[in-house]
């Protein structure tokens, strides 16, 4: 399709995912160019030249938005498979120590493919480990995204607490404050792009409380304020952390993080897990948003957050797959499924519905990234971010409601996948890489990886 062209999607089930929660049994979208321009009931109008896709048998929703990730894991997954969260770390600091910009680049492809086929459009990253020979990492893992073909979010992490400085990671791969905020700043001006329809913004991410000092931090916020982007970091995902917090800074890790600045409409924590509701009450006055990341916390055995309290305080709250490092599959289509079951074996039947976890992975991520006017929902004026999920074979066949079908039966294929108006996903198959060319080039570099560390 042209960049003005016409793509029409008919016969389909449609679940908008808007304020009004408008839901069709059989529906049509009208996509001009990289905007949604009509969407309804019935067939669509006859539109010369349009390419068309019959949708019959599927359901239509927003694209997926991922609200956090560490792309770079895809080639360090399977690791420290029965580990703490703190003892995973240990473990895998020093394979990472020897990532490079070539290994990232493969990493993100191949993770980000799989981001795809599992109905993102938007993917945040986050990317904290910058080894000095490393290379351009966020240059490599943005040319990753764009030839993917995912609108993209990567934010620049750093660490500066090292073994000898009292943190959990080797010294090898830390940086100096100074060279941090002068590389975050330079990343803002290089890449950060504001316009609407951008498929490129870049955030500032510290690592968390046990991997960075406080200067970082605190300088962090301040320069992200300064350029006006959005600002992410790792917030009281286990109790190591809450322990470590409480022994080296006195109180927990959402009050030091609120000392430091860390809250705000303009701040999103990942994952959040281990709360009061001194910390709920926060992030509500403050409009802090949340990366729910329900498969890595069950894999690392983290605990489950309280989503169902965060929703009713009026919390923002996302959802994102996590490093692939603690989440082998990184299927994104999965976190709503999971956040549902975690929020209902927490707080029961009632906790959390399908059509809530559905807004979650749509919507709310969207709200959580601060775009929530451009992706999200299915409304005419939107950019075009599309899932059509095929719920016609023998999988989903019959199941009544197609949005249950999503959430609670197994992931679905896709029909279709579009991001920014472009087709990337068509009948399972990403169009824009060799995915089997991928596979093999993430194998090597997992092998060249974990060799140099031993
Ligand atoms: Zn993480």
């Amino acid at each position: 399709m042209s960049d003005d062209g016409v793509l029409v999607i008919e016969g389909c089930a449609v679940a908008a995912v808007d304020a009004a929660g408008t839901e069709h049994r059989s529906g049509h979208v009208v996509v001009r160019g990289n905007l949604i321009e009509a969407l309804g009931a019935g067939a669509a109008p006859e539109i010369v030249g349009a390419t068309r896709i019959d949708g019959r048998g599927c359901l239509l929703t927003p694209g997926l938005v991922n609200t956090h990730h560490h792309l770079y894991q895809w080639v360090t997954r399977g690791l420290a498979a029965d580990a703490t969260l703190f003892e995973w770390l240990t473990t895998l600091y020093p394979v990472w120590a020897g990532i490079d910009e070539d290994a990232l680049r493969v990493a993100a492809t191949g993770a980000l493919a799989s981001l795809a086929r599992t109905g993102c459009t938007t993917s945040t990253d986050h990317h904290y480990v910058f080894p000095r020979e490393g290379g351009d990492l966020l240059g490599a893992e943005i040319d990753a995204a764009a030839r993917v073909g995912l609108r993209f979010h990567p934010t620049r992490g750093s660490m500066d607490l090292g073994h000898s400085a009292g943190g959990l990671p080797p010294d090898s791969v830390v940086e100096n404050l100074d060279d941090i905020l002068r590389a975050s700043a330079d990343a803002v001006s290089r890449w950060h792009d504001r316009s609407f329809d951008s498929m490129l913004r870049i955030g500032l991410a510290p690592c968390s409380p046990f991997s960075v000092s406080a200067d970082l931090l605190r300088e962090s916020a301040f320069l992200a304020r300064e350029l006006g982007v959005r600002m992410h970091t790792h917030v009281a995902e286990t109790l190591d952390e809450h322990q470590y917090c409480l022994d080296t800074h006195g109180c927990t890790p959402a009050e030091y993080l609120e000392k430091l600045g860390w809250v705000g409409p303009d701040v999103w924590w990942a994952h959040a897990i281990h709360l009061d509701d001194s910390a709920i009450d926060t992030m509500a006055r403050t409009l802090t948003g949340v990366a729910h990341c329900p498969t890595s916390n069950g894999r690392l055995g983290a605990g489950i957050a309280r989503v169902t309290d965060l929703l009713a305080a009026g919390v923002r709250v996302g959802l994102g797959v996590d490093g692939a490092a603690s989440n082998e599959s990184s299927s994104l289509i999965e976190e709503p499924r999971n956040a549902l079951l975690f929020a209902r074996l927490r707080g029961g039947p009632r906790a959390l519905s399908v059509r809530t976890a559905l807004e979650l992975a749509t919507i709310g991520g969207a709200r959580v990234l601060g775009r929530e006017n451009e992706i999200g929902s299915l409304e005419p004026g939107k950019l075009a971010d599309l899932a059509l999920w095929r719920l016609d074979g023998p999988a989903h066949a019959g199941i009544e409601d197609p949005v249950a079908a999503l959430i609670l039966g197994s992931a679905p294929p896709l029909a279709a996948l579009v991001v920014n108006g472009r087709i990337v996903v068509r009948d399972g198959e990403i169009r824009t890489i060799d995915e089997d060319e991928v596979g093999r080039q993430v194998a090597r570099a997992q092998a060249s990886l974990v060799a140099k560390a031993r």
